[in-house]
């Protein structure tokens, strides 16, 4: 018998946010980014959910690449980090992975001739952490073009584009679009989700948007909804225990938070051993019986504490979401200190997925 902590997976709520991508994008092209496991929904449900709608999917790695492969997902895919390893452009040729080239080392496994995938160029722009610079780019094509490497496109990345303040990404587009002026006719892409709502920010060929497409706001100090995005994860849990509590009564561990007056609290079933941040702050909203009530006291590994005061006929085994449609994840974020992505992402095992419309009742596989 599963205790029912469980994420619920939103497959129409993803369609939606990647056709707000695409619109966005246009004329510019959209590819569904699905990196960490589908930004922690799982990478083979997001992928197929997404199939019929993208053209190219981008992953951080081989191992992401070939987990598509293996779902039966034919689309070509976007390696941002290239290999890691000589022996792995083969492979990367053989099942149309477009490699991205970011540094000298990767340059030196192609020349030595371990295998031709389609290459994109990485540019650093600004940013700092991986790409040629600017002024280099032509002479690394030319190069790769005379081994017979197919050079078909450019990308960098945005160190700002949260920030609608910052000047930044600018500066970055305006380098890039110099950088790559000469490069002939191929693929340029600049943007992450949130260059897609910049106004007046150029997309130029091709976007790649992440976050976005599972329903939290690239933008800093907004949540998804107001962007039109809607939450492709509910994170869920039950109410298993309440008490009440006299003034000077503490919660939890450190004894962090005291109550000052008479009050009802409640355990929820889930804590950082599921992914829900242990630095969440007291306050931190929590969704029961259609209520925003606050988190009190330190969160544990496997259970929460929340004030119940505002629904005083909260009872065990209520339901509780600790984000989705009704608590944003970048609510919850802000609350802990961290951002969305680290938040969905660090969902652990232990959670399961459960796709809309599915059974509740979980299967461990071991329960005959
Ligand atoms: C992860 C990633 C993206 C997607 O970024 P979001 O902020 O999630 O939209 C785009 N480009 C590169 C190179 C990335 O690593």
């Amino acid at each position: 018998m599963p205790r029912a902590t469980l994420a619920r997976i939103h497959p129409g709520n993803l369609r939606h946010n990647f056709r707000l991508a695409k619109e966005r994008a246009a004329p510019a092209r959209a590819m569904a980014v699905v990196k960490a496991d589908g930004y922690g929904h799982g990478i083979e449900r997001v992928a197929r959910t997404l199939s019929d709608d993208t053209d190219y999917y981008a992953v951080a790695c081989l191992e992401e690449a070939m987990a598509l492969r293996a779902a039966g997902l034919i689309q070509p895919v976007l390696l941002m980090q290239g290999v890691h390893e000589a022996k792995d452009l083969q492979l990367c040729e053989s099942e149309n992975f477009t490699v991205v080239v970011h540094d000298p080392h990767q340059l030196g496994w192609l020349e030595a001739g371990y295998g031709r995938p389609e290459v994109w160029l990485k540019v650093n722009t600004g940013m700092n952490r991986l790409g040629f610079a600017p002024a280099g780019l032509a002479r690394v094509k030319e190069e790769l073009s005379r081994i017979g490497v197919r050079v078909t496109g450019a990308m960098t990345h945005f160190a700002c584009a949260d920030d609608a303040q910052s000047q930044a990404t600018a500066r970055q587009t305006e380098v890039f679009g110099q950088a790559t002026a000469e490069l002939g006719d191929i693929t340029r892409s600049v943007a992450n989700s949130a260059a897609h709502f910049r106004a007046g920010q150029p997309l130029f060929d091709r976007t790649r948007p992440g976050i976005m497409l599972y329903g939290s706001s690239p933008m800093l100090g907004r949540y998804g909804p107001e962007l039109g995005l809607k939450a492709v994860m509910t994170l869920e849990s039950r109410l298993i225990a309440t008490r009440e509590l006299t003034p000077g009564d503490a919660v939890g561990y450190g004894e962090t938070w005291r109550a000052t007056r008479p009050t009802r609290m409640g355990m929820v079933c889930i804590g950082y051993g599921d992914g829900y941040p242990r630095h969440a702050v007291h306050g931190t909203p929590v969704w029961i019986r259609g209520t925003r009530v606050p988190l009190i006291g330190r969160v544990s590994m496997d259970m929460l504490a929340v004030d119940l005061g505002e629904v005083p006929e909260a009872a065990v085994g209520d339901a509780v979401e600790l984000w989705g449609e009704h608590i944003p994840v970048d609510e919850v974020a802000a609350c802990a200190g961290t951002i969305s992505y680290e938040l969905l992402t660090g969902v652990t095992r232990r959670v399961p997925r459960v796709e809309d419309g599915a059974s509740t009742t979980l299967h461990t596989g071991s329960d005959s």
